[in-house]
């Protein structure tokens, strides 16, 4: 059997938010039959929709893993409910979220999974850790790193998503250096 590198996506904006991705982040890190290998720093933005609420921390991992898709799914899951998620309302406040991004290059389209997430291209908090930890990383429509590009020529007064922090995780470097800067010195 071969172990798959995923890619995860993480966010909170309830409670203490660095508090709470870093517990998430131990969760991941000690899931049977997978290692953490990249995490993000953390980003801060601005919450989608209409909806008042607090400001979003979000980052990525990657993990490489024996799990299957759906067993992993249902980790994720359960790492949600034991971090006090409560779903309420579609986009509404969150203690933690965790979105399997990609699985290898899996393609899946099932009533609880889609695989790559759908909305990977439509969100910047998504796309600029994603490129932290994997700008190579190819997607059905190209590199993630031409996607954060595109995205960013198509949304050009998209500035709400800037590095707050580097994760308290012990054994797992920041991986790229620099990147502190890009957004919090403008
Ligand atoms: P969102 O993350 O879009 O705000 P939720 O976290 O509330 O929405 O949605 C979680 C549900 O979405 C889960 O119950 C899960 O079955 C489904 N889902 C489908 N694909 C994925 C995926 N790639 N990652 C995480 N959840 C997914
Ligand atoms: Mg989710």
């Amino acid at each position: 059997m071969v172990a798959t590198d995923v890619l995860v996506g993480f966010g909170s904006n309830l409670g203490d938010r660095c508090g709470l991705i870093n517990q998430a982040l131990k969760r991941l890190a000690d899931l049977p039959e997978t290692s953490l290998l990249k995490i993000s720093s953390l980003y801060e933005s601005a919450p989608v929709g209409c909806l008042a609420q607090g400001a979003f921390l979000n980052g990525v991992v990657m993990l490489r893993t024996f799990l299957e898709p759906r067993p992993l799914l249902e980790r994720l899951l359960e790492i949600e409910n034991l971090l006090g998620r409560v779903r309420k309302q579609r986009w509404g406040p969150r203690t933690i979220d965790l979105d399997l991004l990609f699985y290898g290059h899996a393609e899946i389209v099932e009533a609880s999974l889609t695989v790559p997430h759908p909305e990977i291209n439509q969100r910047l908090f998504v796309l600029e850790p994603l490129c932290e930890v994997a700008p190579e990383w190819t997607g059905p429509i190209g590199k993630v790193a031409d996607q954060l590009r595109i995205y960013r020529e198509l949304n050009p007064e998209a500035s709400a998503c800037w590095v707050v922090a580097a994760p308290a995780v012990p054994d797992v470097r920041k991986v790229t250096d620099g990147i502190f800067y890009r957004y919090s010195q403008s």
